[in-house]
């Protein structure tokens, strides 16, 4: 078995991304048997579809790689690296957009959505986005992809290629990766609108926990966070016309890792002035070791550089026979 995955490197993240994005890659990797591989990359080659500073981007590569080894990604056991640190992923990619069709990449949604009202003035590299996505994975005949929902036409793509590819060349050099639907990922909400998911690019900083916010912080937003004056009933049925009251509920279910359900048995009557202090004390205890972990990284930008380094060496020798095959396929 061999995941492969990558993430956009972005700053600051919060606890939604931690609790749903990162933490699967975290249990991917704890689950993974010992004679097989998980892949994590910063997608740093995709983030250059569209417009970013330099000097931001380059911030938030390490801050990103920082955050997810601070949440439990072993650079030891997973291999984790920066997209752009093994070339032979542009190298695929540009040998499979001799295999994509115009038609299928005119079919993605992402990109007719990312793109809007103007598409003439979208990036080309928008909209070969899958195809670079396809060679992410083609690249180390990975098993397995985790996806969303967002995210299954683009694998969908990537099996087509690989199918085309093999077909055409009359090997059968690509494995064609399944996808793994990850458990239902916690969607956590704005402490300020249990209608509105919590965002990065929400203005207000009261609507997320971020990964480095302290303790005082935490429990602040919490203490802040809109909620209601009724108790909590002893179903989630009850919760349906209460968006923020089940918000709270569902965070502190992410967070102890239970259901929803387990959380009223146990706070079923209570008010918010018992279900906030609780919920407080929850999340500062685990996002505590995180924001430690975070912060030494922050500190030493050189072990962190060091570890991607590492990751890459080893990415770049499972890369390589792959990559070699694919031009000798071609006739190059
Ligand atoms: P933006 O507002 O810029 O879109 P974001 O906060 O939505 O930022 P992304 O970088 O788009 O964050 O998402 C990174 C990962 O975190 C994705 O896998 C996404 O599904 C997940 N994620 C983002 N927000 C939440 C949330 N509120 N609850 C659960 N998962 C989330
Ligand atoms: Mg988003």
């Amino acid at each position: 078995m061999r995941i492969v995955s990558g993430i956009q490197p972005t700053g600051n993240l919060h606890l939604g991304n931690y609790l749903g994005a990162i933490r699967n890659w975290v249990r991917m990797q704890d689950a993974m048997p010992a004679d097989g591989e998980c892949l994590f990359f910063l997608a740093d080659l995709h983030a250059i579809t569209v417009h970013n500073d330099p000097v931001v981007l380059a911030a938030n590569i390490r801050e990103m790689a920082a955050t997810i080894i601070a949440c439990g990604i072993d650079p030891a056991r997973a291999i984790l690296f920066r997209q752009r640190h093994v070339p032979a992923h542009v190298e695929l990619g540009w040998l499979l957009n001799g295999t994509a069709r115009v038609g299928w990449l005119n079919r993605m949604t992402q990109f007719k959505e990312k793109s809007g009202k103007n598409r003439e003035g979208a990036s080309v590299g928008l909209f070969g986005y899958p195809v670079l996505q396809a060679a992410d994975v083609l690249l180390y005949q990975a098993t397995h992809v985790p996806v969303g929902e967002d995210q299954k036409q683009h694998l969908e793509l990537a099996r087509d290629i690989a199918t085309k590819f093999n077909q055409d060349t009359g090997t059968d050099l690509f494995t064609l990766p399944d996808p793994i639907i990850p458990p239902a990922a916690a969607r956590i909400m704005s402490l300020r609108d249990g209608t509105a998911k919590m965002s990065k690019s929400d203005p207000s900083e009261a609507s997320r926990i971020t990964l480095v916010d302290d303790a005082d912080t935490i429990a602040g937003k919490i203490r802040k966070a809109k909620s209601d004056a009724d108790t909590l009933p002893a179903t989630i049925a009850e919760l349906a016309n209460r968006p923020e009251a089940r918000n709270l509920v569902g965070i502190y279910a992410a967070l102890a890792d239970q259901t929803a359900s387990e959380v009223l048995t146990r706070f079923e009557g209570k008010g918010f002035g018992t279900f906030k202090p609780a919920l407080a004390e929850l999340a500062v205890e685990t996002l505590r070791p995180i924001r430690e972990r975070l912060n030494h990284f922050r500190a030493d930008p050189a072990e962190l550089d060091r570890l991607l380094d590492h990751g890459a060496t080893r990415a770049r020798a499972l890369a390589t026979p792959t990559l070699a095959a694919a031009y000798a396929a071609l006739g190059l």
